[in-house]
């Protein structure tokens, strides 16, 4: 504990400690990844209550997740300043509205619903509205859409046509059954999650008594990633300073991630204007990642568009010089996971500690590929902010399906017309509504379809891994594999979504599936939403502190036709891809070093790039082996391609 307020101040630069010392009035923070945002704020919080000046009770602090709350409450008590209230939005208002419910509404707060999935189906049903499991959960995302951006049923529409929302369902519709949702809610005395806020900032706008109190309680405002903010968070958060402006406010415009769920950057980027008088510091000395890293980070922000961009901090790293980046290029899928895993299995066997190494990527459905390979080479992990696959509840039925099929399948002619393996699978699951081809659109069906699309790629390795395996042998290595993954670990390797790694860091970041149809995804269409989708790419490379992997597969499945190719937002950056100046990593031809598949060969080895290079024809590489040269194909392309599959990978190449 440091023995004074100023010894608070120590480890902090000068920008910081403007942000730590101006305790009154507004002050906004407009600064990149890593650039100590967070610890500017705490140590801000810690100096005014150790000088004397912020009763620690008065201080609320507001932070994006219930973990990043309980970081900041440990690092104030630990800077001699508990007793702060550090919370997220939603559990600050709980509270307050928990405590008000009786005197400003009687009675007690209504219960909250805990499956809420169900009460939409019902809502759902009582307007004769017939939704599957997907649409029934991309429609609940647009009545939560609805709720935080203030949205009522009879503006739906037309809000939700303006916001380029895709709705499962004729925007009417939605609207009804919206409508219907929040009259059974009602109905059956429960409020859920978006009630949670819109019930506080109710109680607060009509009972000036409660306000007064509330206000009379919390003083002093300090918000973190205030890029994310909802319109409704906003409003909760207006509502409770009242007239004052002591409030103190973070963000990135750059790492906006969450405006598909109703956040906006618009409340940062425009706090000078609703407060004119407010201190605006900006701090761009990145202190969590090397030169290296840094590099890359204020490439993707160079090539960035928008609003957020047109705010953009170029970072500049007070580290000293680590590893370049390495990219990688697998032919597959599972191949990526596999070389990822090898990896971490030499960085941990040379000392590194799981719990500084992290593997993120874009959607959940891609961790169990990832899950099954740290399994297989044998290192813990844990997962952030998803549900492990096995425990999925399109996972949890398939299996049950599976294993009913593995013992009366004799009996079913489905099963009969299907010879191997992962017929027979793809054959379970069609009765489950699952079709070969992805759907179109986005959300929940298509991770549910992604979910079991994977089930089906592991029944393809299974049966090409073991000769003559049944659908009962299948089964059996589910369970054992579900088993496997439901063992808790302690202190692993993290597996996390780009989302879900928000604010964190570690020294090793595994960054995977940089492929397009990955990053961006698919069902990012408008300008925006692939802005948003290159921002998500911005988190996920800030989060390393020393070493970053990025990598990417052509192909899903092994032995699969390559149909991706790596995402578009490396083009300049990664080496051999471009002229916008990407450094030339040690690797393989160009930087980029190719993965090999299971049971592969030694990592590639690093060649010289020559004058005017002869290049595979396959791939479109760059050849430096006579060998290779002569054939006009490197080592790791097959032969056997017919010419349209050479032609469509030099378009790829060329558009690259
Ligand atoms: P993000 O945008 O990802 O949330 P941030 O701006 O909140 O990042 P922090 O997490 O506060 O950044 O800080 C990043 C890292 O740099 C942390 O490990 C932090 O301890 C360290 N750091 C911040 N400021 C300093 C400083 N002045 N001296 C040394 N280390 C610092
Ligand atoms: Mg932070």
């Amino acid at each position: 504990v440091p023995d004074s307020a100023d010894a608070v101040l120590e480890g902090l630069d000068p920008e910081q400690r403007e942000v730590a010392t101006a305790l009154r009035g507004p002050v906004c923070v407009l600064a990149g990844a890593g650039t100590g945002k967070t610890r500017a704020i705490t140590h801000r919080i810690a100096y005014g209550v150790r000088a004397g000046i912020l009763q620690p009770s008065s201080v609320l602090a507001v932070t994006f997740t219930n973990r990043a709350a309980g970081e900041m409450r440990g690092r104030l008590r630990q800077l001699g300043a508990a007793g702060v209230q550090a919370r997220t939005f939603h559990s600050a208002a709980l509270r307050q509205l928990q405590y008000f419910w009786p005197k400003a509404v009687g009675g007690s707060l209504p219960r909250l619903v805990d499956r809420k999935i169900q009460l939409v189906a019902d809502a759902a049903a009582a307007c004769r509205i017939r939704l599957d499991r997907g649409e029934l959960r991309d429609a609940t995302a647009e009545i939560e859409w609805s709720k935080v951006t203030q949205t009522v049923p009879a503006d739906y529409a037309l809000a939700a046509a303006k916001a380029g929302r895709e709705a499962p369902r004729d925007p009417a519709e939605i609207a009804q059954l919206y409508s219907a949702y929040e009259d059974l809610k009602r109905g059956r005395g429960v409020i859920d999650f978006e009630d949670v806020l819109l019930l506080t900032v109710a109680v607060l706008q009509d009972r000036h008594d409660v306000a007064e109190q509330v206000r009379a309680q919390y003083q002093h405002f300090v918000v973190d990633e205030y890029q994310d903010v909802s319109p409704l968070q906003q409003r909760l958060l207006e509502l409770w300073l009242g007239d004052r402006d002591d409030l103190c406010v973070v963000g990135d415009a750059s790492q906006t991630i969450y405006s598909f769920t109703g956040a906006t950057p618009d409340h940062l980027l425009d706090f000078r204007g609703r407060h004119p008088g407010a201190t605006v510091v900006k701090l761009v000395r990145d202190y969590r990642s090397t030169p290296q890293v840094v590099h890359l980070a204020n490439g993707l922000l160079a090539q960035a568009r928008g609003r957020a961009a047109d705010h953009r901090l170029e970072l500049v790293s007070q580290r000293p010089a680590g590893p370049e980046p390495v990219y990688t290029e697998y032919s597959d899928e599972p191949a990526e996971a596999e070389g990822a895993a090898r990896r971490i299995r030499e960085l941990i066997d040379s000392g590194v500690s799981a719990a500084e190494i992290a593997v993120l990527f874009r959607t959940n459905s891609q961790s169990e590929t990832y899950e099954q390979a740290l399994a297989d080479a044998g290192v813990p992990y844990q997962l952030r902010g998803a549900e492990r696959f096995f425990d999925r509840p399109e996972v949890r039925k398939a299996g049950s399906s599976l294993r009913a099929a593995a013992r009366f399948g004799g009996n079913d002619s489905l099963l009969d017309d299907a010879v191997d393996l992962p017929s027979q699978v793809r054959a379970v699951l069609s009765g489950e509504g699952w079709t070969t081809q992805p759907p179109a659109g986005s959300g929940a069906v298509r991770e549910r379809w992604e979910s079991l699309a994977a089930l089906v790629s592991l029944a393809q390795d299974f049966a090409a891994a073991r000769a003559g395996a049944t659908l009962s042998d299948l089964v059996a290595e589910l369970d054992e594999r579900a088993g496997a993954q439901h063992a808790p670990t302690v202190q692993g390797v993290t597996l996390a979504s780009l989302h879900s790694a928000k604010g964190l860091e570690w020294d090793v970041v595994f960054l995977v599936g940089v492929a397009e149809g990955m990053m961006p995804i698919t069902y990012a269409k408008t300008d925006e939403q692939i802005e948003e989708e290159r921002r998500l790419l911005y988190v996920g490379v800030t989060r390393a502190r020393e070493r970053l992997h990025l990598s990417w597969a052509l192909a899903r499945s092994p032995g699969g036709r390559p149909s991706r190719r790596p995402s578009r937002f490396l083009k300049g950056l990664r080496p051999g891809s471009g002229t916008a100046g990407g450094r030339t990593a040690a690797g393989g031809p160009g930087g980029v070093e190719r993965g090999f598949g299971r049971g592969g060969a030694a990592p590639a080895v690093p060649r010289r790039t020559q004058r005017t290079p002869a290049r595979c024809r396959v791939c479109g590489r760059t050849l430096t082996e006579a060998g290779e040269m002569k054939l006009m194909r490197c080592e790791d392309c097959p032969s056997d391609m017919d010419e349209g599959v050479y032609e469509r990978l030099r378009e790829w190449r060329a558009v690259q």
